[in-house]
This record gives C-alpha cells, structure tokens and sequence, in this order.
C-alpha cells in the first residue's frame, strides 16, 4: 500500500463497477478514506470489503440532487471532510438521431451532466476549505463528436465546458480541477446500449484492438492527484495506443 494520500477524503461517484471501481480501489491502495456512490449498493458493499484502506459504501443516484446533497454530507460526517471529487458516473446510450428514444437522451444529459453539475455545486464549499481538487471523467468524445455518438458527445463536451469554467472560478483558491478523457475502457458501458447496430460496432471495435483496463485509468487519476499542490494537471486524453 502507498501513502501519497494518507487522510486525504475522497468521493467517487459511479463507483458500483469499472473505471469508478478501480479507482476508488487505487485511492484506498494510497492511503485515501474513500466513499464510493453508485445506485447498486449490493456491488459496493464487497468492495467495502476488497479495498486496503476504510471505504464508505453511500446509496447514490447523481440525477437526484438530494441524493447528491446526502452523499455528501454522509462523506464529511464520516471522514470529517473532503479533498478530492472523482466525477465518473455516467451512462452512454448512443445510436442514431433520427427516431431515437429521446428517454435515453434525457438519462444521459441527466446523469453525465447534470448529475456531475450537481455534485461539484454539493463538494465545492468543502472542497474549498481544503484546496481540494475535482476530477471529471470527460471522454474522447468531449473532444471529438462523431456519427451516433451526438447526445453523450453533447454531454462530454458540456462536462469540459463547465469544468473550465470551474477552473477559472476556484484554481486562484487553490482548487484544482482535472478533466480526463479516456478512450476504449474495457467495462459495462457499451453494454447498456439498446441499438442493436451501434451495441454491435461497440463490440467489433473493442475487439479491434487492445483496449484500456479500467486500471489504467485509474493509475492517470492517482498521477493527477497526488501532484504538488502548485502542479494542476488540467487535462489527460488517454487512449488505447491501437485506437485511430
Ligand atoms: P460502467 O458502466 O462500468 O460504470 C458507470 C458507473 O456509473 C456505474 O458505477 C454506475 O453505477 C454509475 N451510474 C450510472 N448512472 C448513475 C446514477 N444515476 N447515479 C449514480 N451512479 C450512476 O462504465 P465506465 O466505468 O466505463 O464509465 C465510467 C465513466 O467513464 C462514465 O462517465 C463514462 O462516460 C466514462 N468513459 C468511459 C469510457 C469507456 O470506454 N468505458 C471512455 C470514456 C469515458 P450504478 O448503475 O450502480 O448506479
């Protein structure tokens, strides 16, 4: 176990399974008290058990403010405070425009960038006491919007729209924020995808090349964050190295 982030508190969000997971995995393993939020607690609750460090299991839907706000609040009664916000929950339900379910457009703009709107206006005033600093789990597609992909490109592009905006509010304060866009992770994600042609393309580009573990993204976050406090690593854009 490491301890660059001895006592240091940490809130994940979307931390039920993949990059979530595996982060809030390698945070324990650096010495981060460490809450976990996601909607299937079952699934946090062995990982209560499978983190080296104290882990707080917290029953966490981003799209409801209240949950958000209780989630919080849950965090700094335990811990007694907070200094880092990982921002990862998310959904991606792509397919084509035209004659799509708009239901699925109104989870993803609800959970991808409301959800995480609302959790940083909820960790902000702790973060601010501490000099903390937010991660937000953009993707490629906050940088580049491709065909099928537009309403989750919206919302990642929206996370790196607010996130500098967020930036130029609080970095003169101390907070940094980060954002990260990973390319193709090996986790659930694609699996929720109910267009049966894009669910397949998912799957035909996956096995196209090697893809990223959730591991590898969670190693980028564990860099960013334990940088000095004068270093703000604002931005990684990491993909699978076979990815076009
Ligand atoms: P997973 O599907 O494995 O993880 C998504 C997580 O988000 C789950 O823990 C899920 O938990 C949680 N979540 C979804 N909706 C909500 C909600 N309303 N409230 C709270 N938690 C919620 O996929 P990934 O690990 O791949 O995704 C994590 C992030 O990484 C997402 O933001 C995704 O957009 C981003 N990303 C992923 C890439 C990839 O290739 N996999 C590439 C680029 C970015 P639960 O269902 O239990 O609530």
């Amino acid at each position: 176990m490491g301890n660059t982030l001895e006592g240091k508190v940490v809130l994940v969000t979307g931390a039920s399974s993949g990059i979530g997971e595996a982060t809030a995995l390698a945070l324990s393993a650096e010495g981060a008290l460490v809450a976990a939020g996601a909607r299937r607690v079952d699934r946090l609750e062995s990982l209560v058990h499978k983190a080296p460090g104290e882990l707080l299991a917290l029953d966490l839907d981003v799209t409801d403010q209240d949950s958000v706000r209780a989630a919080v609040a849950k965090t700094v009664e335990r811990f007694g405070a907070l200094d880092i916000l990982v921002n990862n929950a998310g959904v991606m339900l792509t397919g084509p425009i035209a004659g799509a379910d708009t239901t699925e457009w109104t989870r993803m703009v609800e959970t991808n960038l409301l959800g995480s709107m609302y959790t940083v206006h909820a960790a902000l005033p702790y973060l601010l006491e501490r000099k903390g600093t937010v991660l937000q789990v953009s993707s490629t597609s906050g940088r580049f919007a491709s065909a099928y992909g537009g309403v989750y490109a919206a919302t990642k592009f929206g996370v790196t729209a607010f996130s500098e905006s967020l930036r130029q509010e609080v970095t003169a304060q101390g907070v940094r924020v980060v954002v990260i866009e990973p390319g193709f992770v090996a986790t659930e994600l694609a699996d929720h995808i109910t267009d049966p042609p894009t669910r397949a393309a998912a799957q035909e580009m996956a096995a196209s090349m090697r893809t990223l573990q959730p591991e590898d993204i969670a190693n980028a976050v564990v860099y960013a964050v334990t940088q000095p406090q004068h270093v703000a690593v604002n931005e990684i854009l990491i993909r699978p190295t076979d990815q076009t």
